[in-house]
Parts: C-alpha cells; structure tokens; sequence
C-alpha cells in the first residue's frame, strides 16, 4: 500500500509528527479560508411533533463543501473550529444564515417555522452572542420564539455560571434554549432545576438501543419524567426506526428527531418537505370537511 504522507491533505496521516502536524496546519488554513470563500452551508434536519404528527421545526447543521474532499463532516472539522477559535465567527454566521432560511421559508409558507441552531461554548465566552442572536432575528425579522439555541450538556457543565446568565439572557430576549446531547454530561438533576432552559433532547446514545436495553429505557423514562416535571419539552435525538418512534410515543415524549422520519437536508430538499406540510395544514384547517 502506498504511503502518501503529506501529499492527500484531505486525510490525516500518522506516519510521523511532522506529518501530523503539517496536516493539521493545512487543514486549519482550509478551514479559515473556508470562512471566507463561502464553503460552509447549512443543512436542515425536521423534528417531528408526536403527538401531532406534524413538523415542529428544523435543526440547523452545519455542512463543509471541502474543494476537491467533497462534503465534510461536523464531526471532523467542528472540534477544529473550537479549538481555534474560528467557531465565534462561523457560529455567528450560522445564526444568521439560518435566520435568513427562515425567513424565507416564513415569506413562502405565510408562517413562521420553528429554527434550531447549535451553539458552542466559545461563543459563549468570546462572541457577543447576545448582539449577534438580535440582530439576526432584527435583520430577517424572524419573532424571538421562533428560534432555539441548542447547547450541549458538557458546554454548560464547563462554566455552569457564565452559562446560567448567558442563557437567562437570552432567554430574556424570547428565544429558546435547548440542552443538546443530555444525559452524556453528568449534571446533577439539582443544577437542572436551576438552569433557565426550554427543553431537553436526549442523547443519541440513549436512543439507538432504548427498545432492547432495559437499562437504556430505564433512563430514558427518567429524563422524560424529570424533564416534563420540570416543564421542560422533550425531544429525542437519532430515532432510525419505527419500534423506538412507538416507544417513546407511549412514554409521552414531545419531539423525535432521527433518519427515521428524515435526514439533514439542503435547504431547498427541506423546503419541499416544510411545503408540503403547510399544504397538510391548510387541508386540515377549520371550515375544511375532514377526511375520516
Ligand atoms: P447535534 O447537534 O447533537 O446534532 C445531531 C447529529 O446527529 C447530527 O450530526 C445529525 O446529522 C445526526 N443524526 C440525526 N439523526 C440521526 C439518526 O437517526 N442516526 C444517526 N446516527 N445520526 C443522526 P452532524 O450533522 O454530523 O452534527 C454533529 C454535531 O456537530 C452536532 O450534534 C453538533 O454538536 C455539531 N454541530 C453541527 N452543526 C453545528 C453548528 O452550526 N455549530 C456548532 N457549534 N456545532 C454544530
Ligand atoms: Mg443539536
Ligand atoms: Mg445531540
Ligand atoms: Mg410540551
């Protein structure tokens, strides 16, 4: 098998150090040039409302069309963007590109939808993310409610206190907030009392063996149980078939989100969908006979 150390820069090698560290350094500029030529896009992914069958809204995930690597994954790049510091200026672009979307999808829908957008810990600490979230939603006129910021659960246990105001603040300015990936971070059920969040989503991990591991369904019936106790909506992350979409149904969770119902999409492949599901309302709208 050949070895082309230095030469792929669309994959990392370990041949030695140096070629470690020369492909990290490449893959960097890649990525701040990135920034600035516009490679990044937004793909959409549905949440499905259970109890309605009806989209609840989107998650906005983030997509790095790599010249010549094709489309690379959050997974391989997003801990990269952390690290450098680069996630403050891409993360304020992805709020208002998904501000933008919305506000497009509102104009041809004639109502508004529900956007998520993720948001990591240095922009709680760096970025201005207060200013940034308001004047996206000033800019494309998108109603506070309309948005929900998704943190993690490591990302808050990190600096519970800085991110307890920054998330009291933005809540004070209508938006949502969501604790992304819970269950995997260790925080105590006390601290969550004290957290001004809107919802909980649980954790892939959880997820993928909940209808065979008693343990798993253990758990997530107590999320579910503390969470709805505390007010909180529920949404389950990575729901791939129809057994875990029932299960949760019967444990009355809110939302699922998962390759079940649909993967990320690009915008205009998520806008069919969102169409068609305005098209669903307006036929179930009052005054219409319905179908039985
Ligand atoms: P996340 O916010 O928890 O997003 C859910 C991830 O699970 C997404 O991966 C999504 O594509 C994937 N997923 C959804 N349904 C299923 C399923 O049924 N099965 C499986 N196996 N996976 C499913 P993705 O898009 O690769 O994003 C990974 C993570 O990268 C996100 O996890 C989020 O933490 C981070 N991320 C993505 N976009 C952004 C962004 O704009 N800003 C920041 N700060 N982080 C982002
Ligand atoms: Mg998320
Ligand atoms: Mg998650
Ligand atoms: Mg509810």
């Amino acid at each position: 098998q050949a070895r082309m150390a230095g030469v792929n820069s669309c994959r990392w090698f370990t041949e030695s150090m140096n070629t470690k560290v020369q492909q990290r350094f490449e893959f960097e500029n890649a990525l701040r040039k990135a920034h600035s030529q516009r490679e990044f896009e937004l793909y959409y992914q549905p949440k499905l409302d259970i109890g309605s069958g009806r989209v609840a809204g989107v998650e906005a995930l983030l997509r790095w069309n790599r010249p010549g690597c094709g489309l690379v994954s959050p997974g391989e790049f997003i801990p990269v963007l952390e690290e450098t510091g680069l996630i403050v200026a891409v993360g304020a672009w992805v709020i208002d590109e998904a501000c933008r979307q919305a506000a497009l999808w509102k104009e041809a829908a004639g109502q508004p939808f529900h956007i998520a957008v993720n948001v990591a810990s240095r922009q709680f600490a760096e970025g201005n993310l207060e200013d940034i979230v308001r004047q996206a939603l000033l800019a494309h006129d998108i109603p506070p409610a309309m948005l929900s910021l998704e943190v993690t659960e490591s990302a808050v246990m990190a600096d519970t206190e800085r991110a307890a105001d920054m998330l009291a603040a933005l809540r004070r300015l209508g938006v949502q907030v969501a604790i992304d990936d819970f269950g995997t971070g260790y925080s105590s059920l006390a601290y969550l009392k004290r957290l001004p969040v809107d919802t909980l989503k649980i954790d892939i991990a959880f997820i993928r063996e909940v209808t065979r591991n008693p343990g798993d369904a253990a758990l997530v019936d107590a999320i579910i149980a503390m969470a709805h106790s505390l007010g909180l909506d529920v949404v389950a992350e990575g729901v791939e078939t129809a057994e875990q979409l029932a299960y949760l149904g019967r444990r009355r969770c809110d939302q699922i989100q998962g390759y079940y119902f649909s993967r990320p999409l690009p915008a205009a492949q998520c806008a069919a969908l969102l169409g068609n599901q305005s098209a669903m309302a307006a036929e179930a709208a009052p005054g219409v006979p319905q179908r039985t």
